[in-house]
Parts: structure tokens; sequence; C-alpha cells
């Protein structure tokens, strides 16, 4: 687990900053205007630091806490009688590489890593606030005041590498920003047309078609992640808490389809669902024919969800049949399926081409168990905050047969 923050000593800054970090090829590349990126001196080789390089024009300089002790630090001195911000970043010097986008904070005297290049989980993060108060939500939302936060996303978005393949736009639920949620993919569109978007959203505010209608044709590889956990309105609007969701939901995934969008369900293995996971199925194949994709998911076992252990835990090993079953019916019909968060020795080796390495790195974590085991470089693993508790009594490690080897 790579943190998404660390401690820096941050100078000459009076506001947070976002800034693309830099070493000589990205200046080299020239993508991105000086005045918007970072030099990262611990990138730097020190003959190369001259004073025309230090004197172009860089937002700020960035450096390793301990460089400051150092006697060659001719450079700090250089930039801060330049009167350019200056952050000293503490802790593990792969947290933030050239090519990263830093947010540094002269208030709390932090680097926070906002884009991590070559990350499979980076996520434009735009609202703590949700409408609803799911049983297993990893991430309890906050009713604070956040709307500054497009601006803020459209300007992450202008440092994040054209080549970057993939993008997640989470929260909280992003539909509360409104048409600003819209204006954040209009600006992908504008500087990243070729990353596949996924928006992850509860899609009931989508239901107002004028909301939904706003996405069609706005950017070219933009997908929908709505979850439904439930083939009852009562069973849906128990796991999510929040009553009238279940419709809300199914009209707003109708209104997608109109507005000609993408869209894949997010079934999280809970248990209240598995109970049920067969008429889930069923009700999602007849009555959202224009489903893509059907991701099912184990639970992130940290927020909301650590409370409600007793309700939601089924271990894998215990619901391989239902498992089974859904990925066959839906694969009958056409539907791809993905398996995600589900440890490949928890599962039947039949469905182990369905399982992705869906964590994302920074909260990706093995066990002791995993160490000698033959699949590990192609298993999800687990959350790093996973405890026993959460932990399926089937992990132990794979050993390949001599025909596999
Ligand atoms: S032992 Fe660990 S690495 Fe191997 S399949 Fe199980 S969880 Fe994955």
């Amino acid at each position: 687990m790579l943190p998404l923050e660390t401690k820096a000593a941050v100078t000459g800054l009076a506001v947070p900053l976002l800034v693309k970090l830099a070493g000589l090829p990205e200046l080299a590349e020239g993508h991105y205007p000086l005045e918007r990126m970072a030099l990262d001196m611990r990138s730097v080789p020190r003959r190369a630091v001259t004073s025309e390089l230090l004197d172009l024009p860089w937002s700020a300089f960035v450096d390793a806490q301990d460089a400051m002790n150092a006697p060659l630090d001719r450079w700090l001195s250089h930039a801060r009688s330049s009167g350019r911000p200056v952050a000293m970043l503490q802790g593990d010097s792969a947290i933030a590489k050239p090519g990263d986008v830093l947010e540094l904070d002269p208030f709390r005297q932090r680097a926070a890593v906002r884009y991590r290049r070559g990350d499979n989980g980076n996520v434009l993060f735009a609202t703590e606030r949700c409408n609803s108060y799911c049983l297993m939500c990893s991430q309890p939302p906050r009713q604070v005041e956040d709307d500054w936060r497009v601006q803020h996303l459209c300007e992450l978005v202008e440092l994040i590498d054209g080549t970057e393949p993939s993008l997640a736009i989470s929260g909280g639920e992003p539909t509360l920003l409104g048409g600003g949620l819209a204006t954040v993919v209009a600006k992908c569109s504008e500087h990243l047309p070729d990353t596949h978007l996924h928006v992850l959203s509860n899609g009931r505010l989508l239901g107002d078609t004028a909301l939904a209608d706003r996405f069609e044709g706005l950017h070219p590889h933009l997908t929908w992640g709505i979850p439904l956990y439930g083939d009852h309105y009562a069973l849906h609007d128990y796991v999510v808490q929040s009553e009238g969701a279940f419709s809300q939901t199914l009209r707003g995934l109708y209104a997608l389809e109109a507005a000609k969008q993408r869209i894949e369900i997010r079934v999280v293995l809970v248990k209240p669902s598995l109970e049920r996971l067969e008429a889930l199925i069923r009700f999602i194949l007849r009555n959202l024919p224009f489903v893509e994709h059907v991701a099912l998911m184990g639970i992130e076992p940290i927020g909301f969800a650590k409370a409600h252990h007793a309700a939601l835990w089924a271990d894998p090993a215990d619901y391989a049949e239902q498992l089974q079953g859904a990925v066959d019916a839906l694969s009958r019909l056409g539907v791809a399926v993905s398996l995600y968060n589900l440890p490949l020795c928890t599962i039947p080796e039949s469905l182990w081409p369905l399982a992705r390495q869906s964590i994302s790195n920074w909260k990706n974590d093995y066990l002791d168990a995993c160490a000698s085991c033959a699949v590990k470089h192609r298993c999800s693993g687990f959350f790093s905050w996973v405890t026993p508790q959460w932990t399926s009594r089937a992990v132990k490690p794979i050993e390949l047969g001599p025909e596999a080897a």
C-alpha cells in the first residue's frame, strides 16, 4: 500500500496549489505550461541543476525533506530568493513521482497525490455528499458544501496524462454536482478524449431527464456504474437505507439508456442481496436488456460496513453456487460479467478468467498466506484494511500442477 499523501514542509504558498510534478523528460515533452509544473529536484541530476533551469517559470519546486540538510542545496536558496513555493516531502519517495499531480497544501503542511501516473485506480473525487446511506458504504458521506470541486477537478484534468487509459469519477454521489458533473466530463472530453471514464453513481438523480440528456455524446468513452441490490424495492431500499431509491434508480437507468449511455450494473455481494441473487439477475436480464456489463463485487470492509458485519458478510466459499449461476445466466444472454475484489482461492476455478485485479494499488495488499501462491500475480488480493473477520476461510496458496507450470 502506497499512501496518497505525505507530510511536507510547504513554504511560499498562501493557498493550496495543484501542480504537475516534472523531471527533465516532462520539461522536454512540453505537454504542460511551465507555470503549472513543479520541478522535482529529486529526479534531476545535480550536475544538470543550472541557474537557467531554475529560472524557468516553474510554479514550484519539490525535493525530499532530507535534502534540506545536504550541503548542496544551492538550488534551494536560489528558489526561495525567487519567492517561489517549495515543498520538501517526507516519507517514501515513491509516493510522488514525475508525471503525478500533487496538491501542495500550506495549511496542513502536506502534499496529496491527486493523480498517480501508471496507477490502476485514479479517481476524480466529485463530492463528499451523498443522497444514500448504503449499509456497506466505504466512504461515509458528509453534507458539506463542496461545489468548488467542479473548478478544482477541471484544473486537475488539465494536468492528467493524455495517455491515461482510465479514470473513475466517484464520491459521494457525483450527480449531486448537477450540471457541474457534465462540466467535468466535458473538460475530460477536451483534454482526455481517449481516456475511458467510468462514473460511479447511484443513478437516483438521473431520472431527471434534463440531467441525463446532458451526457449524450459528451465523451466518446463514458460509461456509468450503477448499483442494484435487489429485484424488489424493499430489498434495494434497505441496502441503500433510502426509501424510494429503487424506483428512482430504475428511472435513472432508463433515462441513461434514452441518452445513449453505456451502463454497467454493480452488485456488491452483501448477504441480503446474495439471498436473492438469482432473482436479481433475472430482473436485470428482463428489465434492463441494454446493460452491457455486470460487476459482481466483494465488500470493501471499511466505513459503514464495519458497523454492519453481521448483516452483510457472507464468505465467498459459501456462495460459489449462486455466483456460478449468476455468471452462467448473464453469459448465456451475452452480458459481460466481471468479478471484483474476490481472491482466486475463494471462488471456483471456472470463474477465474472473470476475476479482475480490481483493487487500486494504493489500497491493495496480500496476506502472509499469499507469499507462496502460484497465482498471486493475477489475484485481486485484499483491501489493505481487511481483518480476519472479513477474510474467507478458503484463503490458501494455490499450487499449480505440473501441466500448468
Ligand atoms: S492465496 Fe492469496 S494470492 Fe493466492 S489466490 Fe488466495 S488470496 Fe490470492
